[in-house]
């Protein structure tokens, strides 16, 4: 099988190795879809890892005991590897799981760990079926594409009710677009890049605030009922000064969640921020399993958005390419082909 490899300071390649094996509950997928996310950080400092890309669909292409499913199966892998045990795992909270085993060590090899290849191994229980009729590209959206906010949609209780302030409208942002338009949320973004901009307000966003303004908080406030503030929050971004937005553009008794990732500090008043404005702050990083027959419900009546979201598609041979395309930001969500041009 051949893979994806960081060679070098924004230098990608391809190496090959033997396919995985199946074994136990860990079954192997043929990729047909891997929708890029933040590899592109490590590929711009050189970072080289064995374990590229964490969202995938693909085919059962083999079993090894009768189990969730079957070969032939088309199926979207969940992100990392949980034990399938833990009180995380049994409540549908997988993604937070502690008890992880280690892959490397339990396959003996690294080969089918990232899902930016040719095959990954995953247990059957993180795989979710792909309706009939529904694209792998488009169940894939159940990644990264729309995983992350929908899981904190679904924390926030976001419903047609509210004003959604979304911060950052990289891949993960677009999706929160689409998301709220899916519950009839009137969404306002903020983006200083005017392709992504362009696109969160082709998807439905009724406005999209540069945060380099000065005055971006009271441009987002002036949106609002009585300048009162947004109703709930979604920080897609990782960036602090987005954080603070959202803090500050959210209304008394709202709510934000955070799902960009962030090394910094971020400044927070518990008396000013939290107590006398009875705000509600949580940390979300993906949606929960049970809800999963509800994220292929919306994924099927998001196709035309979808199509929207997906800008680009690259076939293995040009990861270099794909990954460069990434570091411009003008692109929304992209798409690797693994069985494509992959002879290099
Ligand atoms: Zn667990
Ligand atoms: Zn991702």
């Amino acid at each position: 099988m051949k893979r994806v490899r960081i060679l070098g300071k924004k230098q990608a390649g391809i190496e090959t190795l033997a396919v995985p094996q199946a074994h136990a509950n860990w079954v192997l997928i043929k990729v047909h879809a891997a929708p890029m996310c933040t590899e592109y950080k490590s590929f711009a400092a050189g970072a080289d890892a064995p374990i590229i890309g964490h969202e995938a669909a693909g085919e059962v292409v083999a079993v090894a005991q009768p189990g969730r499913v079957n070969i032939g199966d088309r199926v979207v892998a969940m992100p990392m590897n949980a034990c399938g045990r833990c009180r995380h795992c049994l409540d549908g909270e997988y993604i937070h799981c502690q008890d992880g085993l280690d892959f490397a060590e339990y396959h003996g090899g690294d080969a089918g760990w990232g899902t930016m290849g040719q095959y990954l191994l995953k247990q059957d229980w993180m795989l979710l079926p792909i309706p009939a009729g529904m694209s792998y590209e488009h169940a894939s959206m159940a990644c990264c594409g729309l995983g992350p906010t929908f899981g904190a949609m679904q924390r926030l209780g976001v419903d047609r009710h509210d004003t959604l302030l979304i911060t950052g409208l990289g891949p993960v942002g677009l999706g929160g677009v689409i998301n709220g338009m899916y519950r009839g949320t009137r969404v306002i973004g903020v983006d200083a890049n005017p392709y992504r901009a362009r696109l969160a307000l082709t998807l439905g966003a009724t406005a999209v605030i540069n945060p380099l303004d000065k005055n971006a908080l009271a441009q987002v406030l002036a949106l609002t009922e009585r300048g009162r503030g947004v109703d709930k929050a979604i920080d897609c971004s990782g960036v602090v000064a987005a954080h603070r937005l959202c803090i500050d553009a959210a209304r008394r008794r709202g709510a934000v969640a955070f799902v960009g990732e962030c090394g910094e500090e971020t400044p927070l008043f518990i008396s000013d921020d939290m107590i006398r404005k009875g705000l509600t702050l949580a940390g979300s990083w993906h949606f929960n399993l049970a809800d999963s027959p509800r994220m292929m419900t919306m994924i099927g009546e998001v196709g035309a958005q979808l199509d929207q979201l997906i800008t680009h598609r690259f076939g293995l041979g040009d990861i270099q390419q794909a990954w460069e395309t990434q570091l411009t930001g003008e692109c929304g969500k992209v798409i690797l082909q693994p069985w494509e041009g992959a002879h290099g």
